[in-house]
């Protein structure tokens, strides 16, 4: 059997793709920023389709170690035995590395970067005293979410500087519209309300949300609308309830949805 690998739907928003084709063709480090939701790990998984590179994801979180990216010994039977992390794998063979969220990850990880994302491109593996070349096809790619505030981690600007970056933002109503009836095969009409929706909320500044509604968000409501839950229902679960605990801004927000879709 023939087996046909789809392309993964990705809309651009300006013009990432034609930077990327060009990081990748320098060998530049890539630094995606922006909040979640907005279509970096789609992009990402695009990309590395439309130049024919595999790609290996690693979601960073604050337990994330250099040990966890460039690997370790393991005990297998009577031996002890060195396991390559998806980092060193992904230098050796050639593979776009993407490190989601890397601002989260300790700051040994950082520091096990540094000789890769410049003129070196290399990886020293402490553990076995090595030092690895990275393969041609190799690409370190990065995302960072600037919008973190109250205890969240910045990104150093010594580290920043080693990435040429591009900003992810939500997508103007029409191409977020288009995307949602992709996405979903949901109704043009629903998908309009949706995006009605997602802007009006985003524009509510005063609540003080930490996060606000991104295209994901919209993506699940349409898809549970979609697929036959009644359209309220949908868009409390899917956009409203995320977003907060707050009871009285809960109670704000299903109202104004109520009134929109
Ligand atoms: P991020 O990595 O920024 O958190 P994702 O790439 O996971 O966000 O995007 C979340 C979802 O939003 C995707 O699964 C997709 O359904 C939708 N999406 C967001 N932006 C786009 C886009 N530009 N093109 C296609 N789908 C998008």
């Amino acid at each position: 059997m023939v087996q046909t690998q789809t392309i993964p739907y990705y809309h651009a928003t300006g013009r990432e793709e034609e930077v990327f084709t060009h990081a990748f063709k320098n060998k530049i480090p890539f630094l995606l920023k922006g909040p979640t939701g907005t279509g970096k790990s789609r992009f990402i998984e695009y990309m590395s389709h439309q130049l024919d590179q595999k790609i290996i994801t690693i979601s960073c979180h604050e337990e994330t170690s250099a040990t966890d990216l460039i690997g370790r010994f393991i005990i297998k039977g009577a031996e002890t035995v060195w396991l390559d992390g998806p980092l060193t794998t992904a230098v050796k063979e050639g593979a776009i590395i993407y490190l989601d969220e890397v601002a989260e990850a300790r700051p040994d990880v950082i520091v096990a970067i540094h000789s890769l994302t410049d003129h070196r491109r290399e990886l020293f593996i402490d553990k076995l005293g090595e030092t690895v070349k990275a393969h041609d096809n190799f690409m370190l790619v990065a995302s960072f979410n600037p919008g973190y505030q109250r205890g969240f981690k910045e990104l150093k600007p010594s580290t920043r500087q080693r990435f040429i970056a591009v900003s992810f933002e939500y997508p103007e109503p029409r191409v977020e519209i288009e995307i949602l009836i992709n996405e979903t095969q949901v109704d043009a009409d629903i998908a309009k309300k949706l995006v009605n929706i997602g802007n009006k909320i985003r524009n509510l500044t005063e609540l003080g949300l930490t996060e606000t509604v991104s295209t994901r968000l919209l993506v699940d409501a349409a898809k549970l609308i979609h697929s036959g839950l009644p359209k309220r229902l949908s868009v409390h679960v899917a956009v409203v309830e995320p977003l907060t605990d707050d009871l009285q801004t809960l109670e704000a927000l299903k109202d104004l949805c109520d009134l929109m879709i």
